[in-house]
């Protein structure tokens, strides 16, 4: 079988299997209790522990349940006021976004005018940033600007500010993290600074 079959039969695999609980439904059999078994049997014992689902502002909570180091469902947290144990479709398949072949484990760098992406340890990765933060703020770092006076006279103002950085946060950073951004940020004189949730 090739990987193009292989990937289709792991795509249609859960709705088959729904389109197959429907139609035994339709004739009267009730599948229910046998759902509700295997669901018992693959995760019923594992204490989920509670999560935020991390892809947009509404927030979801999930329940991750998770044995031996290996997460093995995400579901939606019936005890949460938001969702009430729902969630989208994109929710839905959060397991995916973790359990997953593709997903990227290793900060990858393609350098200027390069044309192949080459490995950085995290350090590494994260030192680069910092250094280029620095650099570029202290390159259009603005003291004052030319303003004018009340009479309309050209006047020097204090400005203390750099438009050269612009920061998006993400829609799950939460209260603390945003406190702590904010102060960096503001700091360091950048006032483009936005939010995933507001786009
Ligand atoms: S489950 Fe859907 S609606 Fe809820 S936070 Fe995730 S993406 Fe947003």
């Amino acid at each position: 079988m090739d990987n193009a079959v292989r990937s289709r039969r792991r795509l249609l695999g859960p709705s088959l299997a729904s389109s197959a609980v429907t139609a035994m439904a339709a004739l009267g059999i009730d599948l229910r209790p046998t759902q509700a078994r295997a669901w018992t049997l693959r995760i019923g014992n594992v204490k989920p522990v509670p999560s935020v689902c991390p892809y947009c502002a509404v927030g979801c909570d999930t329940l991750i349940y998770a044995k031996d180091g290996a997460i093995l469902d995400i579901e939606g947290d019936p005890n949460s006021p938001i969702n009430q144990g729902t969630l989208c479709p994109k929710g839905a398949a959060i397991y995916q976004l973790h359990v997953n072949p593709n997903r990227l484990t290793q900060v990858l760098y393609r350098r200027p005018g390069g044309t192949a992406w080459e490995t950085l340890g995290l350090e590494e990765a994260m030192d680069m940033v910092a250094d280029r933060v620095k650099k570029t703020r202290d390159e259009t770092f603005e003291e004052t600007f030319q303003g004018t006076n009340a009479e309309g006279k050209p006047e020097e103002k204090v400005l203390m500010a750099t438009t050269a950085i612009f920061s998006l946060g993400g829609a799950t950073m939460d209260n603390e993290w945003n406190h702590i951004q904010q102060k960096l940020l503001r700091g360091l004189g950048v006032v483009a600074i936005e939010n995933q949730a507001r786009i």
